[in-house]
């Protein structure tokens, strides 16, 4: 096995147990340095001070491999700061991030309570914000760094019941667009994982067969290639059960209205050719579609 992390420092939050474990004990395996962080709490968040990290930290240690137990939590900006620092006194410096902590408080929207709402976003976006601002300042002065956001198909396509972890989830989605941006020159690559996993989380909604599938030792390579030096940047990886496929966000060529034709009637006469996905392309950035829309909107009047 080659030792792609020698030398290299990585996060983990929530690596516990499931496949934040799992992510620990891969890069760990492959040479790097592990912060394993978690706040040992229940699936949907409560309760606290498990020893699952310090389990996880002798797994490493008793492979001859180097690791910290961090206990943060990642809704805490104090703790997140606390928790970098630590790092960089212990292993000198942070190369990998893996936003993983994550919690569930699944109920309808009808029924959701907005506390539980609120929770279930401030764990899974603002935990990632908080971890990711604590490390950005160090990567970018170091210019390297690897950055993992996690999401879900939740988050991507929508599943019943899950307003607040789909919100959170799609959030992360976008703080991955930007930062992938603005870390671009600093040699700072950041992606997003979207596991499918036999964990405490899905134990039991998904039949044992198809848990035996699942095992997060089978998403862990998805996630190193995301954090490899040779790592991709701003991209969706799925991943479950050895299966492996990137989420693309993608536009519709597009139809320009004549001035007339801007009004109600004129976009549902156009809504097949709107949404005809025939030709639908990435955007680059925000502004790639403005000019693309400022470009068919003046191509049409004989601008340009
Ligand atoms: P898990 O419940 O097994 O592990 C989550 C870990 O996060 C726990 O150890 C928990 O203590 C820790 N944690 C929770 N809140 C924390 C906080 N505030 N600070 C620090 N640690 C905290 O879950 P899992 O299935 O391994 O999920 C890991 C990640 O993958 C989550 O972000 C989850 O939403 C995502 N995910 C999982 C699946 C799946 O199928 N299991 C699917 C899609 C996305």
């Amino acid at each position: 096995m080659s030792n792609e992390f020698q030398g290299r420092v990585a996060i983990v939050t929530g690596a516990g147990v499931g496949l934040g474990r799992s992510h620990a004990l891969g890069l760990a395996e492959r040479g790097a340095k592990v912060v394993v962080n978690d706040l040992g709490v229940s699936t949907d968040g409560s309760g606290s001070g498990s020893d699952a990290a310090r389990a996880v930290v002798a797994e490493i240690r008793e492979k001859g491999g180097h690791a910290i137990a961090n206990g943060a939590d990642v809704t805490s900006r104090e703790d997140t700061q606390a928790m970098v620092e630590e790092a960089i006194a212990e292993f000198g410096h942070i190369d990998i991030l893996v936003n993983n902590a994550g919690i569930l408080r699944d109920k309808t929207f009808t029924k959701m309570d907005l506390d539980d709402f609120w929770k279930v976003v401030d764990v899974h976006l603002m935990g990632s914000v908080n971890c990711t601002k604590a490390v950005w300042s160090h990567m970018n002065a170091r210019e390297y760094g690897r950055i993992v956001m996690t999401t879900s198909a939740s988050g991507l396509y929508g599943n019943f019941g899950q307003s607040n972890y789909g919100a959170a989830k799609a959030g992360v989605v976008g703080l991955m667009n930007v930062l992938a941006q603005e870390g671009a020159k600093k040699n700072i690559r950041v992606n997003t994982l979207a596991p499918t996993a036999a964990t405490r989380m899905t134990e039991d909604l998904l039949p044992e067969q198809v848990l035996a599938l699942l095992k997060p030792e089978t998403i862990t390579p998805g996630l190193l290639a995301l954090v490899t030096e040779d790592a991709p940047t701003k991209m969706i990886l799925g991943a479950g059960g050895g299966c492996f496929a990137e989420t693309r966000i993608t536009e519709t060529r597009g139809v320009a209205l004549a001035d007339d034709e801007i009004n109600l009637e004129g976009v549902l006469a156009a809504m097949d050719r709107i949404r005809d996905p025939e030709g639908a392309t990435e955007m680059a950035n925000a502004f790639t579609q403005t000019q693309k829309y400022v470009g068919l909107a003046a191509e049409l009047r004989g601008i340009v």
